[in-house]
This record gives structure tokens, sequence and C-alpha cells, in this order.
């Protein structure tokens, strides 16, 4: 997970280009030389380069609909094979799409002549994965794809065509600062998931998807303003999506003996406490206190 950096690089803004995939890795923009895909089932997928690879590639600028790896003949783009969750890559965009973790979309001049570069690779910025399903390609091979949406539509850089720009572009635009209102996932709150095995702690549920589990870190005394509660594992419980949203809109409490009530104050069960998961009962309080319990 260290090695793995998700979101916007400081010293390379939106829309620099180079020359070679080589450069693309050693900028730290894609590491992998070959695959279109960078990433893990485990940690999630950190960037992808769109260059004409695969012919269900779909190409609208601020949307993309990615083909996933595997199963394509790399000379013609044509599929010849299956595709498959279990490639790291595939994974890893499900992982991401789980996660809210944002993914560097680099653009190669073989890609749809409307939106690439005209000779080598552009980094094109920061998008998120909203969508991804299988389905048969047109070689009539099973395909998994992703829905990739641009993630500020403020931040977009302009889709024409740059002609002879050069490596380097002396003013081009960032968008640092989007990737703290996306990623949704945090080390302490990916470390309790892992410690209930991605089961709820209220209702034990677990959600299987293909390509990962659904789970939520939930921050007992809130992240942001005006609560400002600290990202640790004394402030986080593992939920299902619906015990998470009931939770932060008050639908639960906690008392302090943490027992599960409902709003009108009704018991409905003891909180599954793993024994090295210590709760602090000061952020029990204060979530409490906000719902007039
Ligand atoms: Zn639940």
């Amino acid at each position: 997970m260290a090695d793995r950096f998700f979101g916007e690089l400081a010293d390379v803004p939106v829309g620099s280009e180079w020359l070679t995939r080589l450069q693309v890795s050693q900028a730290g923009v894609h590491r992998p030389t070959v695959g279109g895909i960078s990433g893990t089932k485990a940690e999630g997928s950190d960037s992808i380069v769109v260059n004409g690879g695969y012919e269900d590639d779909e190409d609208f600028g601020d949307e993309i609909y990615y083909t996933g790896a595997g199963g394509n003949d790399p000379g013609s783009g044509k599929q010849v094979a299956d595709q498959s969750l279990d490639q790291p890559g595939n994974a890893g965009l499900v992982t991401s799409e789980l996660e809210g973790l944002p993914v560097r979309v680099v653009r190669g001049s073989k890609g749809d002549p409307k939106y690439s570069p005209t000779a080598g690779f552009r980094y094109d910025g920061l998008y998120r994965v909203a969508d991804h399903w299988s389905e048969i390609g047109k070689s009539g091979f099973r395909i998994w794809r992703y829905k990739l949406v641009r993630l500020s539509e403020q931040e977009a850089v302009p889709y024409t065509p740059q002609v002879n720009l050069p490596a380097g572009n002396p003013a081009p635009r960032t968008s640092t600062g989007i990737v703290t209102r996306v990623v949704r996932t945090t080390a302490v709150s990916e470390s309790i998931k892992s410690l209930y095995g991605y089961r709820c702690q209220v209702c034990n549920t677990h959600l299987d998807v293909p390509g990962g589990i659904v789970a939520e870190g939930a921050h007992v005394r809130g992240l942001g303003k005006p609560h400002s509660g600290p990202d640790v594992p004394e402030n986080v419980l593992c939920l299902c999506p619906n015990h998470h949203a009931l939770f932060d809109a008050g639908g639960i409490y906690l008392s302090d003996d943490l027992t599960v009530h409902d709003m009108h104050g009704h018991k409905i069960g003891a909180l599954t406490r793993h024994p090295k998961h210590q709760i602090d009962i000061g952020f029990v309080g204060y979530h409490r206190q906000l719902w007039g319990h």
C-alpha cells in the first residue's frame, strides 16, 4: 500500500506530456510500462492508459467507457478470449469504485482522435470509477467495462488535440485538492473493516459482490467541520451502507455500554466488538447527543 499513490502528483500537472510509456512510468503517473491498468484488488487501481488498445473502448472526454485488461490481441486490439475479474487491474478498478479512489487517466495518441494527443502520451487528470459491469464485446467475448467520470468540470483540461505541445507545458492546469473530497477510505477504516472481516457491527451482514466486499468505515464523531473528529480506530466502526447511513443521520445511536438503539430509544441489540478494537465512549456520547439522546 505504501508505494501506490492515489490522486494528483504534486509535480505532474494536468496536460503534462511524454513521448514514451517508459517516461510516463518514470514520472510516476502510470507505473506499468505495458499494461493499461495499474493496481491490485487489495489496493485499488491508481491509474489507467487509454490508447486504443481495446476495440470496445469508448471515449467521450469527460466520460470514458473503459475496457478491462486481458483477452485481447495486442496487434489488432481485437478480443480473442474472455476477460476475468481475477485480473489484478480489473479487480483493482472495482476496489477503486467501492472505496471512492481517484484514478489518474493518461491518454495516448492511438486513442479517439477527438480527445487524444497527436503524439505520445498526456496526463488528463483524475477520474472516478462510477460503475462497472460485464458484457459481450464486439468480438463475442465477455469483457468487463468501467464507466469513468471526470471528477470536476471546472478542472477539465481542454480536449482539443494540441499540436506540437512541448513536454513540460509552462502553464498547465492542475487539479490539486480533489483527492480529499473523493477518498472515502483511509488506512484506519480499512484496518477496522479488515478486523471485522467486512461484516457490519450492527447487523453482521457481509455483502459480497464480484471483485470485492461492500463495507464502510463509519466515523463515530464526524471527520469534517464542525465535528472535527479524529481518524483513529477508536472513532471508526465497520458498518454496512444501510447502517452507516442510519448512524450518520441519527436513525441509530449507541449507549455507553455499546447497545444499539433506534431513533426512538428502543434497544436493537449489542454492537459487535472485536477484543482488539477499543471504541472511545467519548465519541459515542458525542454522536448520541447530536440526536438528542
Ligand atoms: Zn448493517
